[in-house]
């Protein structure tokens, strides 16, 4: 099917029939902006991630993986500004008491508006289009003024007083945890400049009205890359980071032509330059998926100002604030790009009966089922050597076994969740130890000895990596 023919709707309702994604707490009518990840997700989840590190960490000299605690002491987010400039304005209907994201709200009626503008500023475009702004749940055009509504989510962790003393925040973002390490990990690996640290970690959020699936959720989780560089050598590394991050998703299987970039038009005082990698999400448009950011030396010189700790790089003898250069992605939002890219539905009926069959269309080395092993009939022996085969294929391989139903339907059932192949062993297996191996985009089947398989499926993991 054609891109533009998928819808979001079909695809939420396939990774909650399929095991893949799944609403929080559903038995309770679940929590909004929270999903879990089901079987098939959570692997598909953890090989993005291991795709991650594989590019990022693995593949370089200059880069370390760290994983820094959810926790941590409140000045972290004083010095970072999310306490007083992490916020969304918001406005309560004078009738039924929803609240609104002015902002958007704004942006809908041809205004252009963020959260980092002042209350006044907001309140003043707010004024100026009150009569086209209606309440989404009751209608009414009756609401109190817009005022800022900080983001971080608290906890009460260590608050034992009635009163209580700064809260510990959940974080608002994953890379602080980076900016916290950076000189630990200088002191204690001795890495040249430049260098880099990656890091996957979980981030909170107060979304006033969490919405788009797995694209604005109120917990979810970053994978962030922060390449500390010398002054003045950032604009070269920029247009190379740039580079490979776009890359990463032609690597992962998205077509180039659902993907671009969105330079930021509004910076934030301190940075140089900022782009976003955005994704054509089924039913949503263009959105970012990944932003890159030449953060110039703000966060580490914050830092060193709040906490007193000088955390300049000696170059030898020569030192200086590192610049960085940021890349922050929401691994969600990969996840649903990845998702919404692979899956495909296709005609392949006869002309008496139309018959369509979902295909989940995963490069092999993130398929969440890479083999499934059938057994033609379930009896005269055929289980039994099948499942040998599974038993031998699976410590290297994510594979599984299955003997219910018609061949056709096991196919199918394979297809639907990105299975890559389908090993069918039959009477003529017995007799010459060879199986039926069938692909799962082309649907070719070939003939080949068992003892093949290791070093065949091997090869074509390897080779899909590129
Ligand atoms: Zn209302």
């Amino acid at each position: 099917m054609n891109h533009s023919e998928k819808s979001m709707d079909t695809i939420i309702a396939y990774t909650k029939r399929k095991g893949f994604v799944y609403q929080g707490s559903e038995i309770y009518d679940g929590l909004a902006g929270v999903y879990d990840f089901g079987p098939h997700g959570a692997v598909l989840l953890n090989n993005l991630k291991d795709y991650f590190r594989k590019k990022t960490v693995q593949e370089k000299r200059d880069f370390f993986e760290i994983d820094s605690a959810m926790f941590k002491n409140p000045a972290v987010w004083d010095a970072s500004g999310h306490t007083s400039g992490f916020s969304d304005p918001l406005a309560d209907c004078r009738v039924c008491q929803n609240r609104i994201r002015v902002d958007k709200e704004l942006e809908k009626v041809g205004i252009e508006a963020d959260e980092k503008m002042t209350d006044k500023e907001i309140n003043t475009l707010f004024d100026s289009k009150r009569d086209e702004i209606k309440c989404y749940k009751c209608g009414s055009t009756d609401f109190s003024e817009a005022r800022s509504f900080n983001l971080l989510v608290k906890s009460n962790l260590g608050d034992f007083t009635a009163e209580g003393s700064d809260p510990v925040y959940l974080p608002g973002e994953a890379c602080q945890g980076i900016y916290l390490n950076y000189k630990n990990v200088v002191d204690s690996l001795h890495p040249k400049i430049p260098f880099g640290i990656a890091q996957i970690g979980k981030a909170f959020r107060n979304e006033i009205s969490p919405r788009q699936f797995l694209f604005r959720t109120r917990e979810f989780e970053q994978a962030d890359t922060q390449y500390f560089v010398k002054p003045g050598t950032n604009k070269d590394h920029f247009d190379k980071i740039r580079q490979e991050r776009f890359d990463w998703y032609l690597d992962l299987g998205v077509n180039k032509d659902n993907l671009q970039w969105s330079q930021h038009d509004n910076l934030v005082f301190y940075a140089s330059d900022a782009w976003d990698i955005e994704y054509n999400y089924p039913s949503y448009g263009y959105d970012e998926v990944e932003g890159v950011h030449d953060r110039t030396d703000y966060d580490l010189s914050q830092h060193t100002k709040h906490s007193g700790v000088d955390l300049s790089f000696n170059d030898n003898g020569e030192k200086f604030i590192p610049y960085i250069i940021e890349t922050s992605m929401g691994m969600g939002r990969l996840f649903l790009a990845v998702l919404s890219e692979a899956y495909d539905e296709e005609e392949v009926g006869t002309e008496e009966k139309s018959d369509v069959r979902v295909v989940l269309r995963l490069k092999p080395f993130l398929s969440p089922v890479q083999i499934a092993i059938l057994p033609l009939m379930k009896k005269d022996g055929l289980s039994e050597m099948a499942l040998d085969i599974y038993r031998e294929l699976n410590s290297q391989f994510r594979c599984t076994y299955d003997e219910s139903g018609s061949v056709g339907k096991r196919y199918r059932r394979a297809d639907e969740v990105g299975t890559k192949w389908c090993v069918t062993v039959d009477y003529e297996s017995k007799e010459d130890a060879t199986v039926t191996v069938r692909e799962r985009d082309s649907m070719e089947q070939v003939r080949m000895p068992i003892s093949e398989l290791d070093n065949y499926f091997t090869e074509q993991i390897k080779q899909s990596y590129t």
